[in-house]
């Protein structure tokens, strides 16, 4: 299958498709995807955008009451390793990854204004952080970038009524 090497945002996976992969990678480990998992997964798909774990608490609550913060940051720890969500350190909060077929090292593209995120993957900015690291004598170990500015619905909205 052919990649590009700039991926923009990818078509939104469905709460099945999500939760199918889900599963399968957890057997993959011997895991089990339990309630709550499966739970913080569909909030984060319903939201579609980065959640914090205090957003992802309350609306976990309703339905889990024995939902706790440090219940959620061990799900999502968890969900991370498996490379199933990200976490947007400039947030502190978390989102559904994209394109999770591959390892992969992406950047995040934020908007300040409505929130959107969008994930990136462009190998030659991956590469050039990774040169970068090496000229300075630095071994990564998170290499995740982060932008934030307008996107391209709120540049437009900015610019007046159309
Ligand atoms: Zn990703
Ligand atoms: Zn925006």
């Amino acid at each position: 299958m052919m990649r590009k090497s700039i991926k923009g945002r990818a078509a939104p996976e469905d709460l099945p498709a999500a939760l199918h992969r889900l599963e399968t990678l957890c057997r993959e480990r011997g895991q089990r995807l339990t309630r709550q998992r499966r739970a913080v997964v569909r909030q984060l798909l319903a939201a579609d955008r980065a959640l914090s774990a205090y957003e992802l608490l309350e609306r976990l609550r309703p339905e889990d009451g024995r939902a706790t913060a440090a219940s959620i940051y061990r799900t999502l720890d968890f969900l991370m390793e498996l490379g199933v969500v990200h976490r947007l350190e400039s947030k502190r909060s978390f989102i559904l990854c994209r394109h999770p077929q591959a390892p992969h090292r992406v950047q995040f593209l934020i908007c300040r204004s409505c929130g959107e995120v969008i994930e990136a993957e462009d190998a030659r900015l991956a590469a050039a952080t990774e040169r970068l690291g090496d000229r300075l004598g630095f071994a990564l170990d998170q290499r995740i970038v982060e932008l934030t500015g307008l996107c391209g619905r709120c540049r437009t909205r900015e610019a007046g009524p159309s």
